[in-house]
């Protein structure tokens, strides 16, 4: 979704707009200015160096015919070991320019990772309902990938390239003024097709990949939900689908393909021309004893490395446009609105006091759909309140409300009499703590998963928290104890065991706000059992909303809310409720929807 927001109507061309973009980007290299400019240096070096063989070279050939075209190379040993030297330099300030350039760019590419990271933690939950995660996921992996090649080796090749062609055109226009003309009148003809067959082949490799994405979403996907993929049998449709997208892959890459290639050996060709040109008037001038042979080798040489540096240049600026197009997509992320700077303001106590008062709201990505429609409801401190009410009917939308994940549209949200958006969002979340529905588990060992309430709690705090939740006993089983590793979701432990260490969390957290979302499928008896007491520990002394399923943790609350067409319709006992036979909680019995 938002792939088509950003990268595929815009267009990446290197304008003005584009560069700015790029510029924008550069910033992360800011703080390492001193090394780039170490490495820029040793380049500047390497490049120049290098530069000097055609001149030497064509010296050599000359001193062979016995012509001493500089005094103080006057044999072929002098010639050779200059050659030697040369060589050297080279080599050494190569190493610098890749070593500097690497130490920039692997910095300012963990940076702008950091950058990203951070942001993806401080984006508000309507963010991540807009956005797929594997969208989200590709741009802090690949889109930065393309970047890092455009700090390293990107960057570097373009103050080279440009370097050699500035130094390389002034000497051969030094060296011989008239074979330079011949060979400058290929420049504009290169530069026309460069232009023409750019616009074709950035055209194809956007498309290409577009078409990737594609294919890669349903790889995500079908992994994501392997097991309703296997329910359905429909693995052969699914293989179709991405064999489908795979062949519109290659036929456009084909294509591009084709587009390359005449480019390419256009560019040879004209290229080649050029030099065949030079070769042809430069003989002549031999012939004729304008020049010698050992000038006409500069020559060539020469004209071959401006060559090489104008092929190189266009590579790099086939790497920018892609570069831009990254660009784009990571300075989307970093300039999206945060829902909190991270910082470290913290609430020391909390009472627990709630109101909902006439509350509204719709989620930002259904604003049409009005879910809450003035919502009343006062949890006194250290009430149990359980949330009933038709499925679909807003009831984790006020959990979601209470957690802060959505501010509110109207109405007013009151936490200890202060409307909830007064406090600090991070510190207010440590003060509310939830045990959810389905739990899902961090990759790591049971202990970690337990520390996840409280990093900063004692191994004896931990274990602690494991008694009150009944989840030592279990844990004390495994032959590896605490140390036991859970797999990506918890896969080896079962739902009312993973519910147990979801309840030691919170008790490590000690929220004076606690939400429940019970399991709606029930758990065995024996299991049951132990989470309920465990949970029944857990909310001693807390306000706690608990969304209910199950008429034995309705009949323990002090108070049911019943929840109705967005407002809370009934709210007391489970006896004076139930009495109500025309009510709302009545209905629901009745339905048998407890
Ligand atoms: P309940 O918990 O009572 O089953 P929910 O609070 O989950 O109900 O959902 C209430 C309504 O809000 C439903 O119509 C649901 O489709 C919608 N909804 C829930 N979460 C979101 C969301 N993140 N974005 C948009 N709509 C949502």
């Amino acid at each position: 979704m938002a792939r088509k927001d950003s990268g595929e109507k815009k267009k990446q061309r290197l304008d003005k707009g584009s560069i700015k973009k790029l510029r924008g980007i550069f910033r992360f290299m800011m703080p390492y200015k001193g090394v780039f400019t170490l490495g820029l240096i040793s380049l500047f070096f390497s490049s120049t160096i290098l530069l000097a063989l055609p001149k030497l070279i064509g010296v050599l050939m000359d001193t062979a015919q016995g012509k001493v075209t500089i005094p103080w190379l006057p044999d072929l040993k002098s010639v050779g070991l200059a050659l030697m030297a040369v060589l050297l330099f080279q080599s050494i300030f190569s190493f610098l320019r890749v070593y500097f350039f690497a130490k920039v760019n692997e910095n300012a590419i963990a940076d702008i990772r950091k950058a990203l990271y951070q942001k993806f933690m401080s984006l508000p939950m309507s963010f991540y309902d807009k956005n797929r995660s594997g969208e989200l996921f590709s741009r802090i992996t690949s889109d930065v990938s393309v970047l890092q090649d455009t700090f390293s080796t990107t960057l570097a090749e373009l103050f080279r390239q440009i370097a050699t062609l500035v130094f390389g055109v002034s000497i051969l226009f030094y060296e011989n003024p008239k074979l330079s003309s011949i060979m400058i009148l290929s420049f504009p003809i290169l530069i026309i097709f460069a232009i023409i067959f750019g616009k074709f082949i950035r055209k194809l490799s956007k498309s290409t990949q577009d078409e990737l994405a594609n294919a890669n979403i349903v790889v995500e996907e079908t992994i994501q939900s392997i097991g309703t993929v296997k329910t359905f049998a429909n693995e052969d449709f699914e293989i179709k689908r991405y064999s489908s997208n795979l062949s519109k892959v290659v036929d456009i890459a084909l294509k591009s393909a084709t587009y390359k290639g005449t480019f390419i050996s256009f560019i040879i060709f004209v290229l080649m021309g050029g030099i065949l040109g030079v070769l042809w008037y430069g003989t002549y001038m031999v012939s004729v004893d304008e020049i010698s042979i050992g000038s006409l080798t500069t020559f060539v040489l020469y004209t071959m490395f401006i060559g090489g540096s104008l092929a190189g240049l266009g590579d790099i600026y086939g790497t920018l446009q892609k570069a831009v197009g990254a660009t784009d997509r990571v300075e989307e992320i970093l300039a999206a609105n945060s829902e909190h700077e991270i910082d470290k303001e913290t609430i020391p106590k909390l009472e627990g006091k709630i109101s909902f008062n006439n509350v509204k709201f719709s989620y930002p990505t259904r604003k049409e759909v009005e879910v809450l429609k003035g919502v009343n409801l006062e949890i006194e401190k250290g009430e149990k309140v359980a949330l009933v009410g038709k499925s679909g009917g807003g009831k984790s939308t006020i959990a979601h409300l209470l957690q802060r994940f959505y501010d509110i549209d109207s109405g007013e949200l009151l936490i200890d009499g202060k409307s909830s958006q007064d406090y600090n969002l991070i510190g207010f979340r440590k003060h509310v703590g939830v045990v959810p529905q389905e739990v899902l588990l961090f990759g790591g060992s049971i202990q970690e998963n337990i520390a996840y309430g409280n990093p900063e709690a004692s191994e004896a705090e931990i274990i602690e928290a494991a008694r009150k939740a009944n989840a030592l006993d279990f844990i004390r089983s495994f032959p590896e104890g605490m140390e036991t590793l859970v797999g990506e979701r918890g896969v080896k432990l079962s739902g009312g065991q993973r519910q147990r260490i979801a309840i030691a969390r919170a008790i490590l957290k000690d929220p004076a706000i606690l939400i429940l979302d019970e399991a709606t499928s029930a758990l065995d008896i024996e299991s049951e059992k132990l989470v309920q007491d465990a949970l029944e520990k857990l909310m001693e002394g807390r306000t706690s909303l608990i969304i209910a399923h199950r008429l034995s943790t309705i009949r323990n609350a002090h108070k049911i809310a019943v929840l109705e067409e967005g407002k809370i319709a009934e709210i007391g006992n489970h006896n004076d409720l139930i009495s109500e036979t025309d009510g709302a909680y009545a209905k629901l019995i009745q339905m048998q929807e407890y």
